[in-house]
């Protein structure tokens, strides 16, 4: 509310400077609006989900959590999946090719010890050696038969089908199993021409066929083995470097896992702690207001820094505000309290609906009970200023509803509830009674743009009302203790037994009269009145008889003058009065008339009339003198000099009257 400065002279209060001393950057003399400047800064802002509701704000950490957990499983699938991968490589092929290597070596080495046992000599054996060669190299084949088998069979896992595939394709396997299995044939091969060649008849003999076929299957079988100890080497190898690559992939693995934990942890300490921070400062900063605030030791023009558009940036503006509204009443409280007048106060209130809640229309009504009249205190009307109620509720305050009832009128809750606002389109009104002590004693209209239905346009219009009647509630008591002031100061000032002003009120207003009559440039009548032998009324008819005159000649000399004019019960049967703005000789004039009035007089008491005649002492101011109360004095004289001349009579005061020291 930057317009309650106004009212804001002092802050009332100590201010905190503890605060300051100990460092804390949460609260501050303005509130930060959010920094929106710069790219970065709005990036920043944007990955550190600062001006998100509080709710999204979470869902986000519980996601950004959940993608960090993600991506270990994943790395950890991927790992164990590749570990099982090698892993199925070698129990499904690197074992399998050793092992059928192996036993294809020893079966060679079976043919090899075998081949010794035949030849062109007759060793008596050859036949079994042919026999047990012939079933190795059966065997042989039946090794690499299930080689063929598990590289091109389909059943099994997954892995297990992706690494048979694979493998099949490995065209050094496929160049061992085809050697291999020519190695048989050849060795079969052999042995067949050795027993072709060995079966004729011993002069027959074919003993170079025969050496031929030996040296052939001793070829095969060193072939053989060169092939399968090679192949051997090559899956030893194979071996090596799998197991190389699976110490790799758990490496790597674990690399991957730890560098994520690290980036998710790091990530989550920093965020879980601007969360603390952001949510953390502003509550204690909050906290520690409201514990100043009961304490009464609080620096207002503080505020709780606002870092951010989301639930706590809210709530910290709120709470400024409050401290605000707070602040702006505290001060505007004891600024009424400290007006002179209740016109004064009626200014204040105004000031308020006009700078701080920009109330569209408003009129504020004193009610004067006893005349049972209403005039308008704030704003005043000049100008094109017009009175949005019926002139009547003026000269009868009972005409006007919320006096009336002593409750708010509002026809936004009722349209045209009050036939005496003057219906215009488009402004509806709310009329707050000044109610205190059971008493009205002032109206506050209020006035709103309102629609074709009569209810309220401005949405902020609920709030501007709310805060309204606030300062409205905070100023009842204020103005029921000006209004009690003022009764009591003008009944201090009034003569009540004619109801004139007396010479206290011309005491404290002789400053107000005088600068008036001396910024406009005219003159003031002086009359001083002394009714004629008064004192024999009170001797011959009583006291009261002189009474009942008294409040008679008052009322004489009040239609005598015109309204502005001021009549005062100076002394006991002496009355003054001031004629205001008055040209040359006109004072003199209206003496003789009320001269003549009261000489026409007749009071009635009892059964008898009286009939007095009055003396007039005229002078005029400043025409007569610079001093007020000297010019009185002069009127003074010339009444004596009334009396002097035999009474009932005006005389106008004359300098050389004027003798100093006779007074
Ligand atoms: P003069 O023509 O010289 O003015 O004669 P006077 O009798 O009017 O003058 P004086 O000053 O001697 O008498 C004034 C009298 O007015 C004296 C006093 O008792 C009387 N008086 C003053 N105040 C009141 C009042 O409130 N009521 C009544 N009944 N008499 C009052
Ligand atoms: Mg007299
Ligand atoms: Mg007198």
């Amino acid at each position: 509310m930057p317009g309650a400065l106004a009212l804001r002279r002092t802050p009332h209060s100590k201010t905190t400077m503890q605060d300051d001393d100990r460092g804390r950057a949460d609260t501050a003399e303005t509130p930060a609006p959010p920094p929106a400047t710069g790219f970065f800064r709005r990036f920043l802002r944007l990955l550190t989900f600062v001006d998100l509701p509080i709710k999204q704000k979470f869902l986000l950490l519980a996601i950004g959590t959940l993608f960090w957990f993600g991506s270990m499983a994943v790395v950890t699938v991927f790992a164990l999946t590749a570990i099982q991968y090698k892993y199925h490589l070698v129990s499904e092929q690197i074992m399998p090719h050793d092992q059928a290597a192996r036993e294809v070596l020893s079966h060679l080495q079976s043919i090899d010890r075998d081949l010794q046992f035949i030849g062109p000599h007759d060793t008596g054996a050859d036949l079994l050696a042919i026999q047990s060669m012939r079933d190795h190299v059966k065997s042989i084949r039946a090794v690499n038969a299930r080689l063929s088998l598990r590289q091109n069979g389909t059943s099994g896992t997954f892995i297990e089908n992706l690494v048979r595939s694979l493998a099949t394709a490995s065209p050094a396997s496929l160049h061992y199993l085809q050697g291999i299995m020519a190695v048989a044939d050849r060795i079969d091969q052999s042995l067949d021409s050795y027993i072709h060649a060995k079966r004729k008849l011993p002069r027959a003999m074919d003993t170079e066929a025969i050496t031929t076929a030996v040296d052939d299957a001793k070829d095969q079988v060193a072939k053989g083995v060169a092939l399968a100890t090679q192949h051997a080497q090559g899956v030893a190898a194979e071996y090596g470097s799998i197991n190389d690559q699976i110490y790799q992939i758990i490496r790597e693995s674990v690399n991957a896992i730890l560098a994520v934990l690290l980036i998710a942890s790091t990530l989550l300490f920093f965020f879980v702690r601007w969360i603390i921070v952001a949510f953390q400062r502003p509550i204690a900063a909050i906290i520690r207001q409201i514990d100043s605030l009961s304490t009464g030791d609080i620096n207002l023009a503080k505020k709780v820094a606002i870092k951010s558009q989301d639930e706590i940036g809210t709530l910290s503006q709120k709470f400024n505000s409050l401290v605000d509204n707070v602040y702006g009443m505290t001060i505007y409280k004891k600024v009424i309290e400290e007006d002179a007048s209740l016109d004064e106060v009626y200014h204040r209130l105004g000031d308020v609906f006009d700078t701080e809640l920009a109330i569209p229309g408003y009129t504020i009504y004193d009610v004067n009970a006893q005349k049972k009249e209403m005039r308008v205190a704030h704003p005043p009307l000049v100008g094109d200023a017009r009175l949005h109620c019926d002139l009547e509720v003026l000269s009868d305050c009972s005409q006007c509803r919320a006096v009336h009832t002593g409750h708010t009128v509002s026809s936004f809750e009722f349209p045209g509830v009050c036939r005496r606002f003057v219906p215009q389109d488009g402004v509806g009104h709310i009329c707050i009674p000044l109610t205190a002590g059971g008493n009205t004693g002032g109206v506050v209209q209020l006035r709103f743009a309102a629609d074709a239905s009569g209810a309220m346009l401005d949405p902020a219009a609920p709030q501007k009302l709310f805060n309204a009647e606030t300062y409205i509630n905070q100023s009842l008591s204020v103005i029921e203790a000006k209004r009690l002031m003022q009764t009591l100061r003008e009944s201090a000032m009034v003569d009540p037994m004619t109801g004139l002003y007396n010479r206290r009120f011309l005491q404290e207003h002789t400053a107000q009269i005088i600068s008036g009559v001396l910024r406009r440039k005219t003159q003031i009548g002086l009359l001083v009145c002394d009714i004629d032998y008064f004192k024999q009324v009170n001797d011959t008819h009583g006291h009261d008889a002189g009474d009942q005159l008294l409040r008679e000649t008052a009322i004489v000399l009040k239609n005598a003058v015109r309204e502005s004019d001021i009549v005062i019960r100076f002394g006991g049967e002496e009355f003054l009065v001031l004629l205001m703005d008055v040209q040359a000789d006109d004072a003199q004039v209206v003496a003789e008339k009320i001269r003549q009035s009261i000489e026409k007089l007749k009071v009635t008491v009892g059964e008898k009339v009286l009939q007095k005649t009055i003396s007039i002492g005229v002078a005029e101011f400043p025409g007569d003198t610079d001093g007020f109360w000297q010019a009185i004095k002069y009127a003074d004289v010339a009444l004596y000099r009334a009396k002097e001349g035999g009474r009932n009579q005006c005389v106008r005061f004359a300098p050389d009257m004027w003798q100093h020291g006779d007074f």
